[in-house]
């Protein structure tokens, strides 16, 4: 499958600082009047990577799973270095590794990581950018945990798939564990009997579907069971590809995704039961699971269900002509009052398919969101929220710990290195394929 990626860089004459972290800088400096959700950001990661949750911005609630990887203290000299002194140090090291090296930078990533990518691009796109360079010793994946397992399930064997601080993880991931996905199967035995049995119209009662932001052992558990990865573009022709194979659908890690597209597909909220890991039966009675259509596990995305419809109310009150474009892991009622929703691919097509000045109000990350308004400056864009409030995990690659990597990898030592065992692997991959091969 070929992907297409994008070069956003802000042009020479754009008047916004697409940086988020400049942002954040002025407003603890006292320069900016904005909000942040929360002042520590501007302190480097290394300050809060040691604490239990996920450290300060939109996540900060969330608590990581015992067992996470946690990333050991960066060497001085890169938590010293002035931002410049890191560019250049990066700029060299990529300099002195030539083709050896591929640099992958999510479209929620800090700008002043992104600038150093190679491609920029979502989770899936940028595990297909690696696939276009088999020859490269290493991929720095400047994203999340779950996105550079991705990269090493599609990668080859003798590749390295590094990610430059172990702590960025995806709190969203994190809230599907293999633990729990397996204790959630085993009641759901209990209640429909065979899962491996079709009926007598040859479907089985339940297909499990994963979102892409899922750890490499959720994937392998849906690989094991019949089920599929979904992507937030394709999660539509997904569900119709498990619904001609199953009673039902076991949805998972985000409620919001699952219920967003399957609502959009006719399916009624009261067929939509949710499952809380923590409660018997998700919470759920038996009868409500035997008459759903989609079981949606308890969890969700820190940053897109800060978007409410209160922020839409209000830029269409500022901004009578305003189009609202959102993520479908928004909240069901966020979506619902947006003139669209979509993948973050989705939104950057639209806006740069728009022939006329348009007002954009964007629910999604607020990285991509600020690279947009200055690649577009054409367009007005902004962010629904107007708290200045990063994914605070992808926020950990500082270009400290870029450095680092790339340091590392020109003296002949592999750091960082994410690896998915064989036994998870092989499932993992059966389910991308099946995405892959699904057809809308
Ligand atoms: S934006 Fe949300 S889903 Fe994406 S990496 Fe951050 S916490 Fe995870």
């Amino acid at each position: 499958m070929s992907a297409t990626f994008l070069t956003l860089q802000p042009r020479p004459g754009d008047e916004i600082d697409p940086s988020v972290d400049h942002g954040i800088q002025a407003i603890v400096s006292g320069a900016s009047t904005a909000e942040t959700c929360n002042t520590d950001l501007a302190a480097g990661p290394w300050d809060f990577d040691a604490r239990p949750g996920y450290g300060p911005g939109s996540s900060m609630g969330d608590v990581i799973p015992t067992g996470a990887p946690r990333q050991g203290e960066l060497p001085a000299e890169y938590r010293a270095a002035s931002e410049d002194e890191l560019h250049a140090r990066i700029r060299a090291a990529k300099a002195a590794l030539g083709e050896r090296v591929v640099v992958l930078g999510h479209f929620y990533q800090r700008e002043e990581v992104v600038t150093h990518a190679d491609y920029v691009g979502d989770s899936f796109q940028l595990a297909n950018a690696a696939l276009e360079h088999p020859d490269a010793e290493a991929i720095v994946f400047c994203g999340v945990h779950f996105m550079a397992e991705t990269a090493d399930l599609l990668s080859r064997p003798e590749q390295a798939v590094i990610l430059p601080n172990l702590a960025a993880g995806c709190s969203m991931a994190d809230m599907a564990s293999i633990d729990d996905v397996e204790e959630c199967w085993e009641q759901l035995e209990d209640i429909y009997g065979d899962l491996t049995a079709p009926d007598a119209d040859g479907l089985v009662p339940v297909v499990p579907v994963t979102y892409m932001n899922s750890s490499a052992a959720i994937k392998g558990f849906v690989g094991r069971h019949g089920g599929i990865v979904c992507t937030s573009s394709n999660a539509r022709t997904v569900l119709e590809w498990a619904f001609a194979r199953g009673r039902r659908v076991l949805f998972f890690p985000d409620q919001h995704l699952g219920r967003n597209t399957a609502k959009a597909m006719g399916v009624p909220l009261a067929q939509m039961p949710m499952w809380n890991p923590r409660k018997p039966l998700g919470g759920s009675s038996a009868d409500e699971l035997d008459g759903a259509r989609v079981i949606l596990w308890h969890g969700f995305c820190s940053v897109h269900r800060r978007f409410t419809v209160d922020q839409i109310d209000k830029a269409r009150a500022e901004h009578p002509d305003v189009r609202v474009i959102v993520h479908p892991e928004c909240p069901m009622a966020v979506v619902d009052a947006a003139d669209e929703a979509g993948s973050t691919d989705y939104i950057r097509k639209a806006i740069a398919a728009a022939s006329e000045p348009t007002t954009f109000a964007i629910g999604t990350e607020i990285n991509l969101v600020q690279r947009l308004a200055a690649q577009f400056p054409q367009h007005k864009i902004f962010c629904l929220d107007p708290v200045v409030c990063p994914c605070s995990t992808m926020y950990r690659i500082h270009p400290g710990y870029l450095a680092w990597v790339l340091e590392r990898l020109v003296a002949g030592e592999v750091v960082n290195r994410i690896t998915v065992p064989a036994d998870v692997a092989d499932p993992a991959r059966v389910a991308l394929e099946r995405m892959l091969a699904a057809k809308p």
